[in-house]
């Protein structure tokens, strides 16, 4: 094979990695050798326990850091206390769902704190380390919702719109030497919080499984299947080898088709 995916030695930080798509992308970051540093706003026993399972089972060093990436300060202690920072993916995210006018000011600036304004923070910690180690890669992890729009998520789209527009930038002032900068675009994903809202959505509209996966979640997604968190990790690790060397300031979809639509 022309291209190995080696990432011993590095070390990767991601953001809200306790659950989900950013649990997933550590575990695969590990898998390929990686130390991680794991993170969210809690700091729960649980929180540093996984850390230590993808440490033993992985045979990398991994770490749980608490900090809130609502808190511009915090992102920046995040990346600060982890020391160095080889690779960085912005992934900690929130929802809403509400129409303009009847918008929570106080969702709308958590949203945007948390989904957009983070990976501006931690960027700005972490290309100083990169450049230091001669070798970077930011992955932010935007969404289909960062290249196309939906009613009555204003706060969301506009932060993912934010995070691909940021990706551009970091791209093009880094773009002289070894450091990229990308953005995962995932359609709809099979994580435990999704997972939650089947057996409401079946009773609320009588239907069955199948029918609310198909008919209500995956009416966008062309390919009628979930993307998975292994996916996501698996994209990741890709944008980390030498063969994504030169991939930069772009936005790679993940999502069965969405976007082509
Ligand atoms: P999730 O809820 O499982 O994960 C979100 C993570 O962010 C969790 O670890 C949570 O603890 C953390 N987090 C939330 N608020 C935080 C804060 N203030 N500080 C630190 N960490 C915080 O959801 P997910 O589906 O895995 O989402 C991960 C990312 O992927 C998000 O940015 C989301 O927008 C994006 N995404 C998800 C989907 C999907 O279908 N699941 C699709 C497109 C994009």
């Amino acid at each position: 094979m022309a291209y190995e995916i080696s990432l011993a030695g590095k070390t990767a930080v991601i953001t809200g990695s306790n659950s989900g798509i950013g649990l997933g992308i550590a575990w695969e970051l590990a898998r390929a050798g990686a130390h991680v540093v794991l993170n969210s706003f809690t700091d729960a026993e649980e929180d540093h326990a996984l850390a230590q399972q993808v440490a033993d089972e992985a045979g990398v060093t991994a770490r749980y850091i608490q900090a809130d990436m609502s808190k511009g300060d915090q992102c920046r202690r995040l990346i600060e206390e982890a020391g160095r920072c080889d690779i960085l993916v912005n992934n900690a995210g929130i929802q809403h769902v509400a129409a303009i006018p009847e918008f929570p000011v106080e969702k709308w600036d958590a949203i945007i704190a948390i989904n957009m304004s983070s990976a501006f923070h931690t960027t700005a910690i972490a290309l100083p380390m990169m450049r230091s180690a001669g070798w970077g890669r930011v992955i932010n992890i935007a969404s289909a919702h960062g290249l196309t729009a939906s009613p009555y998520k204003a706060a969301y789209i506009a932060a993912k719109h934010g995070v691909v527009g940021l990706t551009k930038t970091t791209a093009l002032e880094t773009a002289k030497e070894p450091i990229t900068a990308n953005a995962i675009c995932p359609g709809y994903v099979l994580t435990p919080i999704v997972e939650k809202q089947i057996p409401d959505t079946m009773k609320e509209y009588d239907m069955s499984r199948e029918e609310v996966i198909e008919n209500v979640m995956l009416t966008r997604q062309p390919s009628k299947e979930f993307a998975t968190v292994e996916q996501m990790g698996g994209t990741a690790t890709f944008l980390c080898s030498d063969a994504a060397a030169q991939i930069t300031g772009t936005t790679i979809s993940v999502d069965g088709g969405w976007t082509a639509l």
